[in-house]
């Protein structure tokens, strides 16, 4: 038998060896602990109507062997809302991280824009954040290869803008007609449900407009290293418009200060098994360590004069503007200085939209931003209901929202009391004033389905091979695109060639070469007969 001294050692050496594990486990692991850490003892359980529960453990049975009571509230009221805890998963982007902090002001562009968000240096207003991946499903791996989502929501006084970005400037596609079936051919195949080469470069090679945005995804930087070390772009062309009603034309941009890092092939694909939250995880650790993660916020400006005469479309999504003609003008620093308190309650709920413009940002005529205007706002309608804008974490809470919407599902505030729900009315309902009425602006044209498949698809790509990427670079990239389109068909394989013969006949011709040495001498001789 153990002596009490045995055991009294025995328990010493119990906390002494906890406390060591606990020292060295990560912020993230001992998330339970510090909540611990907040409590001076356990509050009573309730069910969710707040009537205090008797035990956890036993449900009411007639007899010690059951049967189950019908009327066993607690666990009718338990189960049936266990039963409901899943809300739809986002079609795109379902994997993400979130975090809170603000943007701060650190240069005057209000000759540019009236937004009160940019109103005076040194002014801060608080903003949400969400990475993403954009293919995988809410449980996939963070480390793979795939475009990062960047989205912003700051929380101005007069509401929410929404900058609904990504890790890169340009998109795959111009036309937004075309997302659904992109989607699908980065998804899975229906028949097999598993992620499809075929699809992935049928698709990519029958739109050469995704050649540019291909090139950078299987660049070094498709697999970034968590996502504190990635830059992030509106992408699409806004208009900012001054207390002038002066509009330019306009690209934001929000640069790393960490400094751009991205993971190798290897690395990545082994934190794809042994930690798949490897981008939750680093961000939550880097915020709760107090090392927050900063960007510096630019813009780029385009008159409307300019636009006129520039060499390509600037409201095409496949196309940057080159920072020569229109260069970085510094805006401000985002800073991201707090964790979610709850992760469903503020990040899966967290929905954005680019319609979510406060006066002072405005559409431009961007196809693809004109396509997203319309759907994000429709998918939180589904996954979150008409009332998700009155969810905390969507909530302008800034502003005082007043108008004549009323009821719907989960109508969780006052909504709106007794004030009047018909406009106009002479009861003192709320009222518009025009001086906030949206820059006017002139369309011309014939209306009709305009193919844009054709529209110059390769010579930034060309600017991108020739003078971005190093020779080490353009190395990677080409075993990156040979190792995944290995997988396509000969056909697919052959017109993906063509394509990035198009960028530069190198480009083309070591992308051929790398998938001889994968594929065989017999598979080379079908490639080379282009
Ligand atoms: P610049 O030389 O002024 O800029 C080159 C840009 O390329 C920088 O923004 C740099 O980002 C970025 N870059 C470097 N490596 C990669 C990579 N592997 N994947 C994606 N971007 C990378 O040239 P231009 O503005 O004239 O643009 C030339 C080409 O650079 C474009 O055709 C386009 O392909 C690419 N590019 C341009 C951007 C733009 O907005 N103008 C933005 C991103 C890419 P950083 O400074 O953060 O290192």
């Amino acid at each position: 038998m153990t002596s009490s001294a045995g055991r009294r050692r025995s328990r010493y050496w119990h906390a002494h060896n906890n406390k060591i594990k606990m020292a060295h486990r990560c912020k993230a692991s001992n998330q339970l602990n510090d909540f611990k850490r907040t409590c001076v003892a356990p509050e009573q359980c309730t069910t969710s109507q707040g009537h205090p529960m008797d035990t956890k453990t036993a449900s009411l049975t007639a007899g010690p062997r059951g049967p189950q009571l019908i009327q066993d509230h607690s666990y009718i009221d338990e189960m049936a809302h266990f039963d409901r805890e899943r809300i739809p998963e986002r079609v795109v982007h379902a994997k993400g991280a979130g975090a809170f902090g603000y943007f701060e002001v650190t240069h005057d562009i209000t000759r540019y824009c009236k937004a009160s968000v940019f109103s005076e240096v040194g002014k801060r207003t608080p903003l949400a954040v969400r990475f993403s991946t954009v293919g995988g499903e809410s449980g996939s791996a963070d480390t793979v290869r795939d475009p990062r989502g960047f989205s912003l929501k700051f929380y101005t006084e007069q509401g929410n803008w929404d900058l609904v970005g990504n890790n890169t400037p340009i998109f795959f596609i111009r036309d937004p007609i075309l997302f659904p079936s992109f989607i699908h051919t980065q998804k899975r195949n229906p028949a097999t449900h598993l992620k499809d080469a075929d699809m992935f470069w049928d698709f990519i090679t029958l739109r050469p407009e995704t050649t540019h945005q291909v090139s950078f995804l299987f660049s070094d930087r498709g697999i970034p290293d968590g996502y504190r070390h990635m830059n992030g772009y509106g992408s699409h062309t806004f208009k900012l418009v001054n207390d002038k009603c002066e509009p330019v034309y306009c690209k934001f941009h929000y640069k790393t200060d960490q400094q751009i890092k991205c993971l190798p092939v290897d690395k990545a694909a082994e934190l794809s098994g042994s930690n798949p939250d490897y981008g939750i995880q680093d961000l939550y650790n880097a915020i709760a360590d107090g090392n927050f993660p900063t960007w510096t916020f630019y813009i780029q400006v385009m008159t409307f004069e300019q636009a006129e005469s520039c060499s390509f479309n600037p409201f095409d999504l496949t196309k940057i503007w080159p920072h020569s003609d229109y260069p970085l003008i510094p805006v401000g620093k985002l800073v991201l200085n707090r964790n979610p308190k709850n992760y469903f309650a503020e990040v899966e709920q967290l929905a954005f939209c680019p319609a979510n413009m406060p006066p002072g940002i405005e559409a431009s005529p961007d196809k693809m931003l004109q396509g997203r205007l319309f759907s994000y706002n429709d998918t939180h309608r589904h996954r979150l209901g008409p009332n998700y804008m009155a969810i905390p974490v969507n909530c302008p809470y800034r502003a005082r929202v007043r108008n004549y919407q009323r009821d719907g599902p989960m109508c969780v505030d006052d909504n709106q009391a007794g004030a009047p729900n018909y406009f106009p009315n002479s009861f003192s309902g709320p009222v518009e004033n025009a001086v906030h009425s949206c820059s006017p602006f002139q369309v011309t044209g014939d209306v009709r389905r305009y193919e844009t498949g054709n529209e110059d698809n390769f010579s930034q790509v060309t600017v991108f091979w020739n003078k971005v990427l190093n020779e080490a670079e353009r190395e990677r990239l080409v075993s990156n695109i040979a190792g995944h389109l290995k997988n396509a068909q000969i056909f697919i394989q052959q017109r993906a060639v063509k394509n990035f013969s198009q960028v530069h006949p190198e480009f083309g011709r070591r992308i051929r070469e790398a998938l001889t040495r994968l594929e065989g001498p017999t598979a080379g001789q079908q490639l080379s007969s282009l």
